[in-house]
C-alpha cells in the first residue's frame, strides 16, 4: 500500500468532520440575534470567534481537497516545491502538507 492509499481514509474523515464543524458553525451564525442590545454585543463577538473558527475550517478542507487530488494524480507525499519526498513523520503528523519541511519553514 502505498503513502497515498494508507493517507486517504485519515483525510476523508478528517475532511468529512471538518465540513460537519463548518455547517454549525453556519447554523450558529445565521441565528437570529437577540433583541436585548447587550445580549447581542456578546453574541457579536462570539459570533466573529466563530467566524475565525469557520475560516481556519475552510482553508483546511481547502489543504485537504488539495491532498486527495494529488493522491489521485500520483503526486502526493512530494514536495509542491521543491518535489523532494516529504518525510513520513511529517506527513502522519499534518497528512495535508503539501511541502516539504525545509519549504515550509
Ligand atoms: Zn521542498
Amino acid at each position: 500500500m502505498n503513502l497515498g492509499e494508507k493517507m486517504k481514509p485519515i483525510l476523508e474523515a478528517r475532511l468529512a468532520e471538518l465540513k460537519e464543524d463548518v455547517t454549525e458553525i453556519d447554523q450558529t451564525l445565521r441565528e437570529p440575534d437577540s433583541q436585548d442590545f447587550e445580549e447581542r454585543a456578546t453574541e457579536n463577538e462570539g459570533d466573529e470567534v466563530l467566524e475565525d473558527l469557520g475560516n481556519a475550517a475552510l482553508t483546511e478542507i481547502a489543504q485537504i481537497e488539495t491532498a486527495l487530488s494529488r493522491i489521485e494524480d500520483g503526486t502526493y507525499g512530494e514536495c509542491a516545491t521543491c518535489g523532494a519526498e516529504i518525510a513520513p513523520a511529517r506527513i502522519e503528523a499534518v497528512p495535508h502538507a503539501a511541502q516539504c519541511i525545509k519549504c515550509a519553514s
